[in-house]
């Protein structure tokens, strides 16, 4: 039973011919999502006025960014600002938001800058000025773009946190301490993984021995929780997880099985393999001996299994 969350998607991508040349982008990571989540489409460049399609944009400057249209002279940083500010504040609770790559408005870090309106290479990659400003309003929601989301590890991750964020949205609505406890229950392994301090600092929170009213412990949690899973894992506490979770089937085990299962960790721990080797196995014994406190626990089943794709672009790049 997974919520289903509330993404914000670039209109382009896959759901209008809004672009500036009136085309529309194939973008399979967001359709394969289609049963799974709520959309709120959005064309920055479209709310603000402009037609579909017309001359193209771009940002120029290279300490205050302005985005102008070559063909005409025309500045659009104003209009392209009191849209987002306006968009933005009129969203409903959103769970994470998929950007277009590249683009001069939507793009979330690698959008060309360029020195002139009119001529010369670009300069620098930047956020467009939309994508600016998601992640100036919300700095700990999961923001990628379509290009990046080919990236198997990058659209896991992503994946991972907007389900999570969306449960926890569930949680808040019924506002009952109960929920929370079994929310965060449910993500221990995977809080573990992230580091045993913000795993004891949310677990602090869900304790609340100052006997909080319980609307004021999830805010606590909401203030806490989506900045914690924005953490990477880190491989030490990730391999202490596992250790964790193998010592409820290691005694259904041959020695061999186990002797497998640490070599694969201790392979994991030194960088050989990704942290889906050692999960993928201990999924799989968890099937087998029915282990239902960790077939619960989202570290191994983060969200819907319809959206697990082997499709593996390979090319992950740092946000900058
Ligand atoms: S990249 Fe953004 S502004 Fe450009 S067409 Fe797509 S949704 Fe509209």
């Amino acid at each position: 039973m997974f919520a289903r969350p509330r993404v914000v998607v670039s209109r382009c991508l896959e759901f209008a011919h809004c672009r500036y040349d009136g085309s529309v982008i194939s973008a399979p990571e967001v359709r394969t999502m289609e049963g799974e989540a709520e959309f709120v489409t959005v064309c920055p460049e479209m709310g603000m006025g402009l037609p579909s399609p017309c001359q193209p944009l771009r940002l120029v400057g290279e300490r205050e960014l302005r985005l102008v249209q070559p063909s005409t002279g025309n500045d659009y940083t104003s209009s392209m600002r009191e849209f987002a500010h306006g968009f933005l504040r009129s969203l409903p609770p959103v769970d994470g938001f998929i950007l277009k790559n590249r683009s001069p408005s939507c793009g979330i870090a690698d959008s060309k800058v360029y020195g002139a309106t009119e001529k010369g290479a670009a300069i620098a990659r930047q956020a467009g000025l939309f994508g600016r400003a998601v992640r100036e309003r919300f700095p700990d929601l999961p923001t990628e773009d379509e290009g990046r989301l080919t990236n198997r590890a990058l659209r896991e991750a992503f994946l991972t946190s907007v389900f999570a964020l969306a449960s926890l949205r569930e949680v808040e609505a019924e506002e009952r301490m109960r929920n929370l406890v079994a929310f965060h229950a449910r993500y221990k392994l995977l809080l573990m993984t992230l580091g045993q301090t913000r795993l004891r600092e949310l677990g602090r929170i869900v304790a609340n021995p100052d006997h909080l009213p319980v609307s004021e412990v999830l805010c606590l949690y909401r203030a806490t929780f989506p900045s914690v899973l924005r953490r990477p894992v880190r491989r030490p506490s990730a391999a202490n997880a596992l250790l964790h979770a193998f010592g409820y089937v290691t005694d259904g085990l041959s020695s061999g099985e186990r002797a497998y299962f640490l070599e694969t960790v201790a392979e994991y721990q030194a960088g050989h393999v990704p942290l889906a080797a050692p999960v993928g196995v201990l999924r799989a014994w968890i099937v087998r001996f029915g282990v239902s406190y960790l077939a619960d626990q989202r570290l191994f089943f983060p969200f819907p299994p319809s959206l697990l794709s082997p499709e593996d672009s390979g090319h992950g790049r740092e946000l900058t």
